[in-house]
């Protein structure tokens, strides 16, 4: 299929950290069952972080790979001590178990210790795991086990992340402690890879004349409801493209715009809650606004639940084939000043009534989806930070201290989602500061973006300054 095939990742969450070289990938290899984790063979290879899907006794979860404690991976960070800790901490907000691995031919080195610490202190559950126990004597790994139970992590497992053993017991505490700890709670972010589209707007703005005209466009086949999807209220449409593709899109909640009369009675058909109903199942909205009336409070208010849903939008001006000069004029301004917080989506001036434009939405809506599912890489990520903290340093903070930020990292899609590991609170303009630059930098065309800040205030004490 496309890009959007399924994602069938588990919503229970585990990381794997551990110095360069001690096994990590090899360990994803044999847990995740398949060849799709680069294993170096040699240390000092940057890697970015990664995440797998896998699967033990009818239990699906992610395995995150930090990857990490290399130079080059957080290009500000300069010690050892600094690159082993964020690692560790990346692990720690993101991750429902941590697997720390290190490697029992070589022992408990004063990395390990640094990582153990941070552990102990983060209250996460964390697995200690001696790996290249193949390569041990009895009396060697009797030896190892006494140093790695001194980390003051609990138990450690033996086992062999190249020949397997182990592994199956320790799938089996992997899943039991994901099981006490509730994390198997969370849904699955599985579906079935169609994105779902919403059509959002005020009654009388043209939702069930632009949904008709979708459906009755000749590259595009109407799946019929009954039967096809797991809930009869969406339509599914198959789209083929210019190069001959053919693309699904599910329609939601369309049982109203199918016929005239089945339509509900307006103000329970467009209150809030349905319209927070079908979001919740969207991917992207198309967000109508009538061009031939002024832009009103319902709109900004459907616009808000767009954003905060965290869904994709695109703005959609119907009934273009009624406006005029001035009222083109009239409408781009109100758009800015009444609209200017969703001046990141890309907006479309169709007529569903002539059909103007209307074949082009489907251009938008991958467009959108892009961006919603876009994962820029930790080192471009961290080069854009220093670019822009360079051109723009966060005011002074408490007590007039320095604000520093030390490293961002993307912790997920739809919409994307960023932290930013800082010494102290940064200023709400300053965090908008940086998603105007995060935009001019990588785009994001019609998705809107999170970023939250991670605070650590040991490092400032650390800090010479
Ligand atoms: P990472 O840097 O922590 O991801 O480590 P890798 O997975 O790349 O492994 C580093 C090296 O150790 C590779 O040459 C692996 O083949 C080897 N290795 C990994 N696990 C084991 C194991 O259980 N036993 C032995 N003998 N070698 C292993
Ligand atoms: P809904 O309530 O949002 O589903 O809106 P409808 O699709 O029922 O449209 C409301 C009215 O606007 C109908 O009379 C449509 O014929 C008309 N309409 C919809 N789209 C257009 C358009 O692009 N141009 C014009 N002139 N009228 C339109």
């Amino acid at each position: 299929m496309s890009r959007w095939q399924a994602r069938t990742t588990g919503g229970a969450r585990v990381a794997i950290v551990g110095r360069p070289n001690v096994g990590k990938s090899t360990l994803v290899n044999r847990i995740a069952g398949r060849r799709d984790a680069i294993v170096q063979e040699k240390p000092g290879v940057t890697r970015d972080r990664s995440t797998h899907a896998a699967e033990w006794i009818g239990r699906d979860f992610t395995l995150i790979d930090t990857g990490g404690w290399t130079p080059g991976w957080a290009p500000d960070r300069t010690t050892m001590d600094e690159l082993v800790s964020l690692q560790a901490e990346i692990a720690t907000t993101e991750a429902d178990l941590v697997l720390f691995v290190v490697d029992a031919t070589v022992g408990i080195t004063s990395e390990d210790e640094a990582v153990a610490k941070w552990l102990r202190t983060s209250g996460i559950p964390v697995m200690l795991i001696a790996n290249k126990a193949d390569t041990l004597s009895e009396v060697e790994t009797a030896s190892v086990l006494g140093e790695l139970y001194a980390l003051g992590l609990g138990d450690p497992t033996t086992m062999s992340a190249l020949h397997g053993h182990g592994s199956g017991d320790l799938l089996d505490e992997v899943v039991t402690r994901l099981r006490d700890s509730g994390a198997f709670d969370r849904p699955p972010e599985t579906d079935d890879g169609v994105p779902g589209i919403a059509l959002i707007g005020r009654p009388n703005v043209g939702k069930s004349s632009l949904f008709n005209r979708l459906v009755g466009q000749d590259r595009v086949i109407v799946d019929e409801v009954p039967g096809t999807t797991r809930d009869p209220i969406d339509t599914l449409l198959d789209v083929q493209r210019d190069d001959g593709e053919v693309r699904t899109y599910r329609f939601i909640d369309t049982a109203g715009l199918r016929k005239k009369t089945a339509k509900l009675d307006s103000t329970e058909f467009y209150s809030t809650v349905r319209t927070r109903k079908t979001l919740e199942r969207a991917s992207v909205a198309l967000l109508l606004l009538d061009s031939a009336q002024s832009i009103g409070e319902q709109e900004q208010r459907l616009a808000r639940e767009i954003i905060d849903s965290g869904r994709a939008v695109v703005l959609v001006q119907n009934k273009w084939d009624l406006v005029d000069t001035d009222r083109r004029l009239a409408i781009a301004k109100e758009r800015d000043r009444l609209l200017q917080f969703l001046d990141f989506a890309p907006t479309r001036r169709i007529s569903a009534l002539t059909g103007r434009s209307v074949s082009k939405l489907f251009g938008d809506i991958d467009r959108v989806l892009d961006a919603w599912n876009f994962r820029v890489p930790t080192g471009r990520l961290n080069q854009w930070l220093s670019d822009a903290v360079a051109a723009t340093p966060p005011p002074l903070g408490r007590n007039h201290r320095p604000v520093k930020i030390r490293y961002v990292t993307q912790v997920d899609t739809q919409p994307p989602r960023f932290k930013l590991f800082t010494n102290q609170r940064l200023e709400p303009a300053y965090l908008r500061y940086l998603e105007r630059r995060l935009r001019e930098r990588f785009g994001f065309d019609g998705t809107p973006l999170r970023l939250d800040t991670a605070i650590r205030t040991n490092w400032e004490d650390r800090d010479p300054t």
